[in-house]
């Protein structure tokens, strides 16, 4: 750890794509990016992607597919939503096996050797080399595609509203909620949210659940919300839901309709 970047991502200093290759896409996929509404979309486990260089970390494909590798659906939500509001939409481009972007750097579960009950072979004693290209080329252009964004719009509204889905049963014990919104500073507009979402008969919404923001193991909502002083809340929507286009689409709708009073829409 002692010889990893901590907040100073050394910008500018990425490899390049032409190094890296078509198997390295760049790290961001931005959309709508003049889009005029004041929310700002994050989806950072948005693709289940790894280079084959990392032969799929040592994991059977179905492992990388399944929730461990990315948030089932969430790209799909988070496509239908900036859609919706014409809002700027933020996409992780790699799995959150081979560096997760919410995750601080100092944080054990950055680069996982564990996902759930799964080891992650590929990421057992990794070199600090290795630890730093991951953060260098994947975790930091990232972070500066999305301050370089707030950055320029530091002068109109805006609210950064985060998309992740859930797994049904986590560890062997089932969820019940369909959706959590999670929050630290940002509660009275989380509990707006979430009191317009539960209009729906039978929809299950839930605060901080089925997980905390915590400075320690959250990234995005702590540094590009909160320290900046900017409304944030983080969207769990259990994967189940979201997992068809159809579904998806239904909860971009529904999230579309409970954000729209914050935006005067
Ligand atoms: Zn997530």
């Amino acid at each position: 750890m002692s010889d990893v970047p901590s907040q100073d991502l050394r910008l500018g200093d990425f490899p390049s794509q032409d190094r890296l290759g078509q198997d390295w896409p760049p790290a961001v996929e931005i959309v709508n990016e003049a889009g005029r509404s004041p929310i700002v979309l994050l989806c950072e486990h948005a693709s289940c992607h790894i280079p084959a260089d990392y032969s799929r970390l040592g994991l059977p494909e179905a492992e990388v597919r399944r929730h461990i590798g990315w948030d089932i659906g969430a790209a799909d939500v988070a496509r239908g939503l900036s859609a919706r509001l014409d809002a700027p939409l933020f996409l992780g481009t790699y799995s959150r096996l081979l560096v997760d972007l919410n995750r601080p750097l100092a944080a054990p579960s950055l680069i996982p050797g564990l996902s759930e009950a799964t080891t992650i072979p590929g990421n057992r004693e990794i070199s600090d080399a290795e630890r730093r290209r991951r953060i260098e080329t994947i975790f930091a252009p990232f972070h500066a595609a999305v301050a370089d964004h707030l950055d320029r719009r530091r002068n109109q509204p805006t609210i950064l509203v985060t998309i992740h889905s859930f797994t049904p049963v986590f560890l062997g014990v089932a969820r019940p909620w369909h959706a959590g919104i999670l929050f630290d500073r940002s509660e009275a507009f989380a509990r707006r949210v979430i009191a317009r979402l539960l209009h729906e008969p039978g929809l299950n919404v839930a605060a901080n659940e089925p997980y905390r923001i915590d400075a320690s193991g959250d990234y995005a909502i702590p540094v590009h919300g909160e320290a900046r002083g900017l409304e944030a809340i983080l969207v769990e929507i259990r994967n189940d839901q979201i997992s068809t286009p159809l579904g998806a689409a239904a909860w971009a709708d529904r999230l579309a309709a409970a954000l729209r009073p914050e935006i005067g829409a």
